[in-house]
């Protein structure tokens, strides 16, 4: 009898093995536009929780999945979100790029609502360390501590809860003009760990004129509180002008769990990291992340606002940027340019083939790779390996470089 009960329990648990599921998640439509819409969510274990061959969803420190049907609606809406996402990055890594790595990867746990900072020994810092807002991070697995219950764990990525942070507190140090904003908007940076994309998305801000949401749209307005501060404060860094406008809130927060790029860029730190290992932040991670979650992100809108606007080459940038050796070093504004710079070889080698080109470059780089030096010479041989005409196209990337200052 005992045994068959157990059979019992467990059938349900197998049957269930490839459910789909509807749920509410935040998804763009054509125009970028952030809605609530039903999506299907695949690869499911569980028709009652956000647990699947290839994610579980976990609250903060917890080990069990969050309930589908949770009373807290938001937390389902954003472990909606990030599941859905998430399956759409994979997806792209594994059936477009042909990714056996990423195929193979052991299901990942994905913490929401997640305030603890990351120690490599203890997994989660103490509680009472410095609780963490308004940003989102990968972490690489670590080997755990037998006999102090700290388990091994795999690669994981954690959203934090957004926390808003008045522009006082941002303790701006007095001042006046634009070395004020700047000073707000490295302070804020800190904050983020993502930081060029949404530099991009922060014009097509520029070239929309707030939408009335209605219950189920996030228009415009609300982007910017979704998307949140970095996406205001670089407005108002890069004009001057509506400064007093947007600043009248003088309010500001991120809720990472719910935009789709920062979804996809964690993501993409996860797919590259068999050759871009998680060990620290540099230029060239960074850059390589962003231009996966603009890829994954596939929306012409915000295709189009990359290039343009991008700091690399953008013809519409209003900072365009020469480079300095300072982009080696821990500078905000050398990620941008990377991500220029990759976003670039789309129109050397290709729209459709420049992905698989970025996705094989990691192979010649790693997470300590200099701009001038090792990105440079992997982006030379890759064209060697993989431009249709390799002699002329190095040529072209080069003569490109060159008018960058390189
Ligand atoms: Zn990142």
């Amino acid at each position: 009898m005992k045994t068959f009960l157990l059979t019992l329990l467990m059938i349900p648990g197998l049957s269930f093995a490839q459910a789909v599921v509807s749920a509410r998640a935040v998804v763009r439509d054509a125009g970028f536009n952030a809605n609530i819409k039903t999506v299907q969510l695949k690869h499911l274990s569980s028709t009652s929780r956000f647990d699947g061959e290839f994610f579980k969803i976990v609250e903060g420190k917890g080990d069990e999945a969050i309930s589908l049907t949770d009373a807290d609606k938001n937390l389902v809406l954003r472990a909606a979100t990030t599941y859905f996402h998430l399956t759409k990055a994979r997806d792209y890594f594994v059936e477009k790029l042909n990714s056996a790595y990423v195929a193979g990867l052991p299901k990942l746990v994905i913490r929401i609502e997640h305030t603890n900072q990351f120690n490599e020994l203890g997994h989660f810092a103490h509680d009472n360390l410095e609780p963490q807002f308004n940003n989102a991070l990968t972490i690489p697995a670590g080997a755990g501590i037998e006999g102090r219950g700290v388990k091994p764990w795999e690669m994981e990525i954690w959203f934090r809860p957004e926390k808003k942070i008045h522009i006082d507190d941002l303790k701006i140090k007095g001042g006046t003009g634009m070395g004020e904003w700047g000073t707000v908007l490295s302070a804020f940076r800190q904050q983020m760990h993502m930081t060029s994309l949404q530099r991009f998305l922060s014009q097509l801000v520029l070239t929309q004129t707030s939408d009335l949401p209605t219950e189920n749209v996030i228009g415009w307005e609300n982007l910017l509180r979704l998307a949140g501060t970095s996406l205001l404060l670089e407005t108002v860094y890069r004009y001057a002008d509506p400064l007093s406008k947007a600043f009248s809130r003088k309010w500001f927060w991120l809720d990472s769990a719910l935009v789709p790029e920062i979804i996809y860029h964690e993501y993409a730190h996860v797919a590259l990291s068999d050759h871009l290992v998680l060990s620290h932040s540099s230029a060239v991670i960074e850059g390589m992340a962003d231009f996966f979650a603009g890829q994954i992100a596939d929306s012409s809108k915000l295709a189009t606002n990359i290039k343009d606007h991008n700091v690399f080459n953008g013809k519409k940038a209003t900072r365009k940027q020469q480079y300095s050796v300072q982009f080696e070093t821990s500078d905000y504004a050398n990620s941008d340019f990377v991500f220029g710079m990759l976003w670039d070889l789309r129109t050397i080698v290709g729209e459709a083939p420049a992905p698989e080109f970025v996705y094989n470059l990691r192979q010649k780089i790693d997470t300590n790779s200099t701009i001038r030096k090792q990105l440079i010479e992997g982006i030379l041989d890759t064209c060697e390996e993989q431009c249709a005409q390799p002699f002329v196209d190095k040529l072209k990337i080069l003569q490109r470089y060159n008018a960058r200052g390189i």
